[in-house]
């Protein structure tokens, strides 16, 4: 019986030793493949994020702030805020994503975000944008939000123009009727 045990105790290390049969994997060099439904580190298209604030709103945690990130879209994100994430504190539940109105945050596959200290677990756009424009692509873009502000500004300005022209046509032709 003891016999049995003992070699039942040998046998199972042989059969690994020999056949290559995978125990343990030799983490973070070889990962293991991840689900499909695999909820891992946000991805963002910053080059569509309109930066509401949406995702900062609806998160349970209070863990998306919205910073400054100057590669996204000026047309589109006025005042170029972007989600930044602390995945500290965050429960990868994924309503941040549901809320999102232009769907430019979802949900990826990347899950290493170890750090030494508490400040590397926090992720900024610069780490989360999949997408983003170039600095020469941001100043056309800026330019041309520019343009479009003149262009609107002056519109304003002759429709103004023309307001106070025709009130004071309507005041004079008023006067006249009165002094008839
Ligand atoms: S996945 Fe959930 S907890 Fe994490 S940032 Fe989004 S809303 Fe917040
Ligand atoms: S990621 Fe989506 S919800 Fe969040 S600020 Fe950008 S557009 Fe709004």
């Amino acid at each position: 019986m003891l016999k049995r045990m003992m070699i039942k105790n040998f046998s199972w290390p042989l059969k690994t030793a020999t056949q290559e049969i995978e125990i343990t994997r030799l983490y973070p060099e070889r990962m293991m493949e991840l689900p499909a439904a695999e909820r891992g580190i946000h991805e963002l298209d910053a080059t569509i994020c309109i930066g509401c604030g949406s995702c900062a709103r609806v998160c349970p945690n209070s863990c998306i702030e919205m910073v400054h990130y100057k590669f996204g879209n000026p047309l589109k994100n006025k005042k170029m805020q972007f989600p930044q994430i602390d995945f500290g504190r965050c429960m990868f539940c994924g309503l941040c994503v549901d809320e999102c109105p232009v769907e430019c945050l979802k949900m990826g596959k990347k899950v290493v975000m170890a750090g030494w200290e508490r400040k590397d677990i926090v992720k900024g756009p610069e780490f989360l944008a999949t997408k983003k424009f170039s600095a020469k692509e941001v100043s056309d873009l800026e330019a041309e939000a520019k343009r479009i502000a003149a262009e609107k500004a002056a519109a304003k300005k002759t429709a103004a123009k023309e307001g106070g022209a025709k009130e004071g046509a309507a005041k004079k032709s008023a006067k006249e009727g009165g002094a008839a």
